[in-house]
């Protein structure tokens, strides 16, 4: 592709991302395909002579686009949003362009010192304390993953990096704490970074889905008792079922009092505390070890995108360096080599989407949408609350809610739970809005989340009228 033809491609393409962005609405939300449709289409060995763009185009027009769930919807409400904006695909599309590889600083300077500061200013729009040093990574898996590592490492004197594990777990068993409502990455982390899935002690949750920091403070003396030793544990500000919020000042008393790694999951909430109104949720975030959150979900940059900070750099470094000859530079005493601040060791140049995000909304900007998506989130709430024949689950703490449809008297269980399922299957079946679910207190429960950069309140208007209308047909149909 020469330059005059990659010009008129992209020229085109621009247009069309932007027609997309702002007709996506006219779309079925969840693609409407079978397994196996997309994939039947296609090829099954590449083309042994390069085609014309235009067939490409073509291709991903009739071919893929049929297969897209269309996550930047404004009616898209499932699990949590992966939202993005114009100034987020712009940084991308120049950070395509450029194609550096960030792994040292001496490979793009402006890469490295870019991340410093738009971390630094991710650190003061959340009233992170001043000593927390940030550095993006793909996702908060591999965040809480490096966190596991740093605790592991930090609680065996760095033996098991040395040494392996069977040596570093000399003196019984290194154990993670996380709630019963913690994300299944904390679980996965755990098992990569050798803890094993029996080491990750689930806690009790309150009536409210949160963390009870009593059953984590007993469960931690009896692990001492018998001989184990408490790592780490994980707090998450915003539980992926039902935003439930751990009590961070609570859990990190008892974090400092048996010298646990604590570390913040904040994937999704911590957007919310860049509004003032809402930065109680990090209270306590002062006694973290680390902390992550996902711009990529909820601060309209596109996927991936994920800040970790850590009051202790210089622990994440030690457990993750490498210098082998060929990576040393002359500058490795005087600058930051995001290499050594997590997993992979080429990194991409996602400070622009962010700096551009962080630039083209303002701190005002983004305060406006997430107020907004709060608001919206709320009123939703408040509908079901309203409606005899709905019922709220959980609380609503921050952008989703968790909540079912129980017509008349019908008494909890399985059949109450299948109702839901149908109703679940029939509004995400009419491609008008898309829907999620999952189980609390063991009871089959609907969640609608609101978080997409489009997304007003007609669209949520038209979903709560969408789940009325299903509702009632299955209602006279049954
Ligand atoms: N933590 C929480 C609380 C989440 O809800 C999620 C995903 O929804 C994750 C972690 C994992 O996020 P990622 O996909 O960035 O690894």
């Amino acid at each position: 592709m020469d330059a005059a033809e990659f010009r008129r491609h992209g020229h085109e393409l621009i247009d069309w991302i932007a027609d997309y962005q702002e007709n996506a609405e006219r779309y079925p939300v969840l693609a409407r395909v079978e397994p196996g449709d997309v994939r039947r289409r296609l090829p099954s060995a590449p083309p042994e002579r390069g085609e014309p763009m235009e067939a490409i185009l073509k291709d991903f027009h009739e071919i893929v686009m049929p297969g897209v769930t269309h996550w930047n919807h404004p009616r898209f409400f499932a699990y949590f949003p992966a939202n993005n904006s114009g100034p987020s695909v712009l940084g991308e599309l120049l950070s395509a362009g450029l194609g550096v590889n960030a792994m040292l600083w001496q490979t793009c300077p402006a890469a490295t010192e870019l991340e410093e500061v738009v971390m630094d200013w991710l650190r003061q729009l959340l009233g992170l304390p001043a000593e927390f040093r940030g550095v993006i990574q793909d996702t908060a898996s591999t965040a809480t993953l490096c966190a596991l590592l740093c605790a592991r490492e930090r609680a065996t004197g760095h033996a098991v990096n040395r040494d392996g594990f069977a040596a570093g777990a000399d003196g019984g068993a290194l154990r993670v704490y996380v709630s019963d409502q913690g994300h299944s990455s904390i679980e996965k982390g755990a098992k990569i970074a050798g803890f094993g899935a029996a080491n990750v002690v689930r806690v009790a949750s309150d009536a409210e889905y949160a963390m009870d920091p009593a059953d984590l403070a007993r469960r931690v003396a009896a692990d001492r008792e018998a001989g184990l030793r408490p790592c780490a544990v994980v707090a998450t500000v915003g539980t992926t079922s039902s935003t439930a919020m751990d009590p961070l000042a609570a859990v990190g008393a008892i974090a400092g009092e048996h010298g646990l790694w604590l570390h913040v999951d904040a994937a999704l909430a911590g957007s919310a505390a860049v509004l003032p109104e809402m930065r109680h949720l990090l209270d306590g975030v002062e006694a973290a070890d680390s902390l992550v959150f996902n711009p990529h979900k909820w601060l309209f940059t596109n996927f991936d995108c994920s800040a970790f900070f850590t009051r202790r750099p210089d622990e994440l470094v030690r457990t993750l360096t490498i210098l082998p000859e060929y990576l040393k530079t002359d500058h490795d005493d005087d600058v930051s080599n995001f290499r050594d601040w997590g997993i992979q060791l080429g990194r991409r140049f996602r400070a622009l989407k962010l700096w551009f995000v962080l630039r083209s909304f303002g701190a005002e900007g983004l305060r406006e949408r997430l107020r907004e998506h709060l608001a919206l989130a709320r009123d939703f709430g408040s509908w079901v609350d309203a409606d005899p024949d709905f019922e709220l689950l959980a609380p609503v703490a921050v952008n989703t809610v968790c909540f079912r449809w129980r017509p008349g008297d019908e008494a909890d269980g399985e059949g109450l739970d299948a109702l839901n399922k149908r109703l679940l299957d029939t509004v995400n079946a009419g491609g008008l809005i898309y829907l999620t679910h999952t189980r609390l207190a063991g009871r089959f429960t609907l969640r609608l989340s609101v978080g997409q950069t489009q997304t007003r309140r007609r669209h949520v208007e038209e979903a709560w009228a969408c789940l009325r209308d299903a509702a009632a047909s299955l209602r006279a149909g049954s």
